[in-house]
């Protein structure tokens, strides 16, 4: 296939001849602040750097607390301890998302209840959780895909009238927002990831914002391992006990260092992402007006952080051509989450709610391409070119 257009192609582009799917970019100040952590000797948690990012993240979201956890995946147990889910309780969340999500539920013995996403954002779709509510739910868990959100307002309302927790999975969420109000702030809880394969990252990494007030001292003693060590270092108790169950999901501030970096060029990553984002979506236009993809479609109240940029194929044997394709022309180019309500623990632990249509559908179809916070507009438009000649 196309045999002629990738000889005259490929040998004149030998510097852009291999393009992995995400490469994290350092800021130039990690080292600094690593360094100054370990002259200073502080390098277990809670120090000066987790103190410094956990304050620029409030600042951010407007949030009561935020604690740095290890991982989205800590930020998330941790959520489900302080949602108080039991074993049986029900959590209605998207099948199309991540194993964490689940799996954080499964630990308290609680069951994932899978719910459709909507054909335009591949979002949680609203409309159809009511439906999945008993009298075991507990907890509505949206998952912000793509860093595009969720209809927060009436899952919200839903969550109001139906005396729900709200836990954010804001994994890819850093910096997005909705009807103008950051991802993350809008939930009882919501958890974000700094995985090296976000749009921030320092590795491995998360936070956990704790919204409602009335949580954020069991989050502490969580935090803690269970014990009040948090409120005894300010004084507030004077021994220093095991109080509650926990675990030790604080990072060192090694890794804090290198994440305050990483937060002071929140924005111009996020918009050189952006820039991107944009020269794929409008390279694309076309193809979309003759009906051979179907470009990402972000709601009006939705401002995103362009964490992926996706298309939606006719077919599995189309995405399977252009994977192929790509990877031949060295661009490492992907598909997406096989759904948790067919996979081996999603059955055994969890139940889906209704048809799965929409996310059986777009699973077999959708095509991530390579994104990542210092990449050429030769890099974009190579890969644009080669998706073209794809789709010929
Ligand atoms: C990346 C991701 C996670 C897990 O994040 P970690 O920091 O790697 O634990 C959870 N949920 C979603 C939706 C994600 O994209």
């Amino acid at each position: 296939m196309n045999s002629l257009r990738k000889a005259t192609l490929l040998p004149q582009d030998q510097k852009i001849k291999n393009i992995p799917f995400s490469k994290f970019s350092a800021s130039g100040d990690e080292l600094a602040h690593v360094t100054e952590a370990i002259a200073s000797g502080g390098i277990i948690g809670d120090g000066k750097y987790t103190k410094l990012c956990q304050t620029w993240l409030q600042n951010r979201l407007g949030s009561k607390k935020v604690l740095l956890t290890h991982s989205c995946t800590a930020a998330l147990e941790m959520a489900f301890i302080l949602a108080d889910i039991q074993p049986g309780d029900e959590v209605i969340m998207p099948s199309y998302t991540f194993v964490s999500t689940a799996n954080a539920v499964v630990l308290r013995g609680g069951v994932p209840v899978f719910v459709d996403v909507r054909p335009d954002n591949l979002n949680l779709d609203e409309a159809k959780i009511k439906a999945a509510i008993t009298t075991r739910t507990k907890a509505i868990a949206p998952v912000h895909y793509a860093g595009v959100s969720c209809e927060m307002a009436p899952i919200s309302e839903i969550a109001t009238q139906y005396g729900l927790r709200v836990v954010e999975d804001a994994a890819q969420g850093i910096c997005s927002r909705y009807n103008d109000q950051p991802i993350g702030s809008y939930g009882d809880l919501a958890a974000f990831s700094f995985h090296g394969t976000k749009n921030i990252v320092s590795g491995e990494g998360g936070a956990l914002a704790i919204n409602d007030p009335l949580l954020i001292e069991r989050a502490e003693i969580i935090w803690e391992k269970g014990t009040n060590r948090s409120q005894f270092f300010r004084g507030d108790v004077d021994k220093y006990t095991w109080v509650d169950i926990g675990s030790s999901y604080l990072p060192s501030d090694i890794l804090a260092a290198f994440l305050w970096a990483q937060l002071q060029q929140a924005d111009s990553i996020t918009q050189h992402r952006k820039d991107v984002w944009n020269r794929y979506h409008l390279a694309f236009e076309a193809l979309e007006k003759d009906g051979r993809v179907r470009r990402p479609i972000i709601p009006q109240q939705c401002q995103h952080n362009a964490h992926i940029y996706y298309l939606l194929v006719d077919s599995l044997e189309t995405r399977t051509q252009i994977l192929a394709h790509l990877k031949r022309s060295g661009v490492q180019a992907t598909f997406h989450y096989v759904p948790l309500h067919s996979a081996p623990a999603g059955k055994k632990y969890g139940r889906p709610s209704g048809k799965l249509n929409v996310t059986e559908d777009i699973c077999d179809r959708i095509v991530r391409l390579p994104l990542f916070a210092n990449m050429t507009f030769e890099e974009t438009d190579y890969i644009i070119s080669l998706i073209h000649e794809s789709l010929l």
